[in-house]
Parts: C-alpha cells; sequence; structure tokens
C-alpha cells in the first residue's frame, strides 16, 4: 500500500502530465521546430508546478525513443511523420511517464491504434496478482493482430522515488519468465509497434544524460546533482548557466561519471509507435495516473 503522501504526488504528478498530453496534438504540426516544441512543453510542466523527470522526448518516424532537441536544434517536424512525445513529471520525485503518437500528414494511422490497442488491453488487465509474462502475451498479440510487430527490447518499468527504472521490467513480448505484479506498485507500459524488424539499436547520437552517483567535485557536477539527482537531463537545459556544458557532458561521459542514453533506432528503419501510461496497481484493477 501507498501512503497517502505518496499517493498524492502519484497523482499530481499523473494529472500534470495528463495536461500537457492534451497540449501535444496542438503544437505538433508539420515545420514546427522540434526544440520549440521541447521547450514549450517543458515550460507548461513547471507552470503546472511539476518537476521534468526527464526531457521531453521527441522521436520521429524510425527513431523510438529519447531523442530530445540538443541545444540549437535546427531539425523540424517533417510532412509525413510519426512522432511521438514522451513526457516525464515528477513531484517531489514521484514521477508520471506518459507517451503518444502523432500522425503528421495521416502517416501511420493504423501503428498508432496498434500501440493504443495494446495500451488498452493491458490497462484492462492489470491487477495484484498479474503476471508480467502475461501483460507482454496481451501487448504481442494486439499488435501481431494489426499486422506489425511489438518491439522487443523497449519494456515499461517499475517506479520509485527519483526513480525511473526501479528493476522491473514489463515485456512488449510473451516472455518464459517473469514475476507478478503486486498491488500498491507503480508501472508505466508502454508498448511499441513497429513496420521493421521489432529490435532497436543505439544511434551514435546521445542528447539525453544521468549521473548515476551524486558526485559534487565540480561546480557543474554538484549543479547537477542537486537540480536533478539522478534523474534524467539535456544539454540544453544547462547551457545557459555552463556555456560549456556540451563539453564538460563529453569529459564527464567518457570517464563513466556521467551515462549518455543514444536515440534508439529501429534496426530495419521501420517506423515507430509508443503509448504509454503511469498506473498503480490495485487489488481488483488499476488506477492510471496519467490519461
Ligand atoms: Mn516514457
Ligand atoms: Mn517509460
Amino acid at each position: 500500500m501507498l501512503d497517502a503522501n505518496v499517493l498524492e504526488s502519484y497523482r499530481m504528478a499523473g494529472s500534470i502530465a495528463a495536461k500537457i498530453r492534451g497540449e501535444v496534438e496542438k503544437i505538433v504540426k508539420e515545420g514546427a521546430p522540434l526544440i520549440k516544441i521541447c521547450e514549450v512543453l517543458e515550460k507548461k510542466i513547471i507552470k503546472e508546478n511539476g518537476k521534468l523527470a526527464f526531457p521531453l522526448n521527441i522521436s520521429v518516424n524510425d527513431a523510438a525513443a529519447h531523442y530530445t532537441s540538443p541545444p540549437h536544434d535546427k531539425s523540424t517536424v517533417p510532412p509525413r511523420a510519426l512522432v511521438k512525445v514522451d513526457i516525464g513529471v515528477h513531484v517531489g520525485g514521484f514521477i508520471a511517464d506518459t507517451a503518444l503518437t502523432v500522425s503528421v500528414g495521416k502517416v501511420g494511422l493504423e501503428l498508432v491504434k496498434a500501440s493504443e490497442s495494446a495500451l488498452e488491453k493491458v490497462l484492462k488487465s492489470i491487477k495484484h496478482g498479474v503476471k508480467s509474462s502475461h501483460v507482454g502475451e496481451i501487448v504481442e498479440k494486439t499488435i501481431k493482430e494489426f499486422g506489425f510487430k511489438p518491439i522487443s527490447n523497449l519494456t515499461g518499468h517499475l517506479l520509485d522515488k527519483y526513480t525511473l527504472h526501479a528493476g522491473k521490467s514489463i515485456p512488449n513480448v510473451k516472455t518464459r519468465i517473469g514475476f507478478t505484479l503486486k498491488e500498491g506498485e507503480v508501472y508505466a507500459i508502454e508498448p511499441f509497434a513497429t513496420t521493421g524488424a521489432g529490435i532497436v539499436e543505439d544511434s551514435k547520437y546521445s542528447y539525453i544524460y544521468r549521473m548515476p552517483s551524486q558526485k559534487t567535485s565540480t561546480p557543474f557536477l554538484s549543479h547537477i546533482a542537486h537540480e536533478f539527482k539522478t534523474l534524467p537531463f539535456a544539454a540544453r537545459w544547462l547551457v545557459s548557466k555552463f556555456p560549456k556544458a556540451q563539453e564538460l557532458i563529453k569529459r564527464f561521459a567518457s570517464t563513466g561519471t556521467i551515462q549518455a542514453y543514444p536515440v534508439l533506432i529501429e534496426k530495419e528503419r521501420g517506423i515507430v509507435s509508443q503509448a504509454e501510461h503511469t498506473l498503480i496497481v490495485k487489488k481488483n484493477g488499476c488506477e492510471v495516473t496519467s490519461a
């Protein structure tokens, strides 16, 4: 069971994230600069009294996840594209993680439906005692019925205070082994569907970072530790205070002090859709915080 204050924080983070979801379709349009979308939506989270659990992810077409605009990004939304917008809000470290896919120029509508429908079915079936392998089976079956492939090496995840991936993964395919979901646990569930192979790989680009251990040996690291704790951050958030942020990040990444998250690309360059919500497992069902 969750403590009342913890529950309240999860709900507050969820309701802010839900509000931001409602803004996405209005702003993701052909020609819109990606950096503007990131900045506008991140500002809205702050304005609603939330904090950023991670940089706004805006991943286009065959990029499945982990793209955020670097400083001075010139990229724009293409005329025909599937755009995944992944939103992370936290209140006192308690996180809502939610994503939706916008079809620009009417491409990939069935692909969008496939991941949404998989998520919907999962939300209806989750309760105390459900097995993670069963959730994976639902996702896989639903996406395959649409004629697409689920992405097998991307997963949902247990959430904990200031921790996005708290050690348990919810698969997007049926697995032989697994674990049981328990009342009071908080999960992000995120089916990905693709026209490609169903596998993502690291690209050579990284724009999202994290400092796993709280080092404070330089003003730069101390600032990161204080502002973001162990949560992911973007260079974009640091350049006004630290004009050499990108160089510093590169240097600390080479020694392992900072961890870089490469943009994840579909192996066969298939286009990718994603749907994600955060939920609290209950005795006889679940409470979706981010809807
Ligand atoms: Mn997410
Ligand atoms: Mn997630």
